[in-house]
């Protein structure tokens, strides 16, 4: 493995604060983060940032690295302080799909180890939720408001989401919160720094634990959440709604939920942005001498002009009848393609009047 310079690798000075250093690997996180960012390589250099991160992080860690630079850190050195493997990289399939960096970030903070005593992990925070909600092209012309139904972990209404009532330190972790934990990812093997599971983290345990949520804070309920979904939106759009995901360990921040669209296909539209696309099938007479025909639209029927000589082909447009535009007034448009059709069979008397404008078109 190639020696690294964790500072360039977050791109901060040797002397940049923990401030500066969270700041930075947020930024980097998220552009690399592989749910985000699909490019090669993207993986490989969010593992190196947030190895990077976890002992930059870490005060302890970071004091190892300035004094004996990135060997301290080999992959199955053993001979450091460390014992092999401790990059403490970061398993971000356990946050369901979230993006909380922060928490993340803090995840490293309070990797300190077990001696450090007061310091309270945050870790307690609600899981984020995904929810994919199916809408119609109708839906998403003029936007429209629905309701959803959600079954997950809720504030326990018993204990107003706390646990219980009494705090004494936890016995476990002595209050720090946090225990070290060897675990395998798709990536290797990190060691990561995790939530106490005795007191969630918190440090603390009740003298009264709630029985009704067994001193989680959480109780399993089903919600119905009304969902704004604006006219325009795109297919797979997300939409976030704060403190809608799942409620905290011990009155903790809830989670998100994240609403993701997908817009069902229509039998008669497709999408194009926000205009729609169709065909309509005139005779060749109504193409060659004009006429006034019906055509369907996200509401009814319209009447639409066809010019005389008209071509096969030929997209017509009839405005201000598709989609609401998301960011600005107006609407998109309905565009037609002709399709002309010719007559299979003909009579008698039908052919002959064809031969005479035949003949007359010489
Ligand atoms: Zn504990
Ligand atoms: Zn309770």
């Amino acid at each position: 493995m190639a020696e690294k310079d964790y500072y360039k690798v977050l791109g901060v000075p040797k002397g940049a604060s923990k401030e500066d250093i969270k700041a930075a690997y947020k930024k980097l996180a998220k552009q690399h983060h592989p749910d985000l960012n699909k490019e090669e390589g993207a993986a490989d250099k969010f593992k190196e940032i947030n190895e990077a991160a976890s002992v930059l992080g870490d005060e302890e860690k970071r004091k190892q690295y300035d004094q004996y630079g990135p060997d301290a850190f080999k992959y199955g050195g053993g001979q450091s302080g460390f014992g092999s493997q401790d990059f403490s990289g970061f398993d971000f399939s356990s946050f369901g799909g979230g993006f909380d960096f922060d928490s993340i970030f803090d995840t490293f903070f309070g990797g300190g180890g077990m001696g450090g005593g007061r310091r309270r992990a945050r870790s307690n925070r609600g899981s984020d939720l995904a929810y994919e909600l199916s809408v119609s092209l109708e839906d998403v012309s003029d936007g429209v408001k629905k309701k959803i139904k959600i079954t997950k972990n809720d504030e326990c209404a018993k204990c107003d989401g706390k646990g219980g009532s009494g705090e004494d330190t936890c016995t476990v972790c002595h209050g720090a919160g946090m225990y070290r934990e060897t675990r395998r990812t798709p990536f290797g093997m990190f060691q990561t720094t995790a939530p106490c599971r005795n007191c969630q983290g918190s440090g603390s345990i009740f003298k009264h634990v709630c029985d009704d949520c067994q001193g989680t804070g959480r109780k399993r309920n089903t919600k119905t959440i009304e969902v704004n979904i604006p006219a325009g939106i795109m297919e797979g759009a997300r939409l976030r709604m704060n403190g809608e995901g799942e409620a905290g360990y011990r009155g903790g921040p809830s989670g998100d939920l994240y609403i993701i669209i997908h817009v069902e296909p229509h039998d008669v539209f497709e999408r194009d942005d926000d205009d729609l696309l169709s065909d309509v099938r005139i005779s060749f007479v109504q193409a060659a001498l004009g006429d006034k025909v019906k055509v369907p639209t996200l509401k009814g029927e319209a009447s639409m002009r066809i010019p005389a000589g008209t071509q096969p082909g030929d997209v017509l447009r009839l405005k201000g009848e598709g989609l609401k535009h998301m960011h600005s007034f107006g609407r998109g448009d309905i565009l037609f393609t002709m399709i002309v059709e010719v007559p299979r069979h003909l009579s008698r008397k039908q052919e002959k009047i064809l031969k005479e404008l035949e003949a007359s078109l010489e």
